[in-house]
């Protein structure tokens, strides 16, 4: 027959995880803190484990889904023993350096350790396009990727380092805060005008896809960012610097805070001083790296 799998942790998207290894015909045994979230589970055929540890007993594959590394350290710690010889399919969000703790832990007691990024909600858990992110030993990657893969056809091993999962989890969380949040700001400075949303739509569409989405996905951006080659005869530190000057003085005049702003007029102003000032504005990751190299 196929792996037991068993879930721990039935939010949202632990459920999800259980209902599809369920659908796949795997043995799946399920725990959650609280009780009632496994009751459509259990009536499609799971099990319903009255403890984590008897959770963790019953299969070979682990998958942990809870809210925090804090939820999952505590859940796990006590299991230890009982944990060796199985593997921790890590799904929970956290930091990478969680990830690379968890792990060590893990290896130092003999438990196998896989750690993943889940890039999708939980309606797109099983489906060909659900990005799921996975970082630890390439072997073990191999060894359980049919199973791991029955969460979404887009199951990708990244690298023996298991931070790197939630490390891209985290570099693609970060760009939607910019980008979200960016929105916002706009749309109060357009209200101060009374612009609604909907008639700024066609410019702000135009806007991103004509201009934002090919600047940040184009291959030549990605090669010269990596050579760390920030010339530019298109637009230039100075030029942004004075762009990012109006942007806060503006407004600040229409009463719409523009704090978030002034850390990147800050390094702008920091780049321009420094002599960069005919360089990109690529350069202000200049002013972000090599705090701390890791790998
Ligand atoms: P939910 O809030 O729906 O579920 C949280 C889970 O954590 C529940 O099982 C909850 O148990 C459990 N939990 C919380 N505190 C404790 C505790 N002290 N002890 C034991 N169990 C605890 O969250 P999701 O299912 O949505 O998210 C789970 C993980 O998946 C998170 O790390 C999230 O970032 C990640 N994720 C979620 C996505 C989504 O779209 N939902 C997308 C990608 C990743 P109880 O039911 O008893 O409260």
């Amino acid at each position: 027959g196929l792996i037991p799998v068993s879930v721990i942790g039935l939010g949202n998207m632990g459920q999800a995880l259980a209902a599809t290894f369920l659908s796949a015909g795997h043995p799946v045994t399920v725990w959650n803190r609280s009780a009632g979230k496994d009751k459509r589970l259990v009536g499609n055929g799971a099990v319903r484990a009255e403890t984590a540890a008897e959770a963790v007993a019953a299969s070979r594959i682990i998958v942990v889904c809870l809210s925090t590394y804090e939820v999952a350290w505590s859940t796990l710690m006590p299991l230890k023993t009982t944990l060796v010889g199985r593997v921790i399919v890590n799904l929970t969000t956290g930091t990478p350096d969680d990830a690379r703790r968890m792990s060590a832990w893990a290896e130092e007691a003999g438990i196998d350790y896989l750690d993943g990024a889940i890039m999708a909600i939980p309606p797109m858990i099983g489906s060909p396009e659900a990005l799921l992110l996975y970082g630890g030993r390439k072997e073990l990657f191999e060894a359980y990727q049919p199973v791991l893969r029955l969460l979404g056809g887009n199951t990708t091993y990244l690298s023996e380092d298991p931070g790197v999962a939630l490390l891209h989890d985290l570099a693609m969380l970060t760009m939607m805060y910019g980008a979200w949040y960016s929105y916002f700001h706009a749309h109060a400075l357009l209200r101060t005008a009374h612009i609604s949303a909907e008639v700024f739509l066609p410019y702000s569409s135009n806007w991103l896809q004509q201009l934002i989405v090919p600047m940040l996905t184009s291959k030549d951006a990605a090669r010269k960012l990596d050579e760390g080659d920030y010339a530019t005869d298109i637009s230039n530190m100075t030029v942004n610097k004075l762009g990012l000057d109006n942007i806060v003085k503006s407004s600040q005049e229409l009463g719409v805070p523009a704090d978030w702003l002034l850390p990147i007029q800050a390094v702008a102003d920091h780049m321009v001083a420094m002599g960069y000032g005919n360089d990109g504005f690529d350069r202000v990751i200049e002013a972000m790296t090599n705090h701390r190299a890791h790998g």
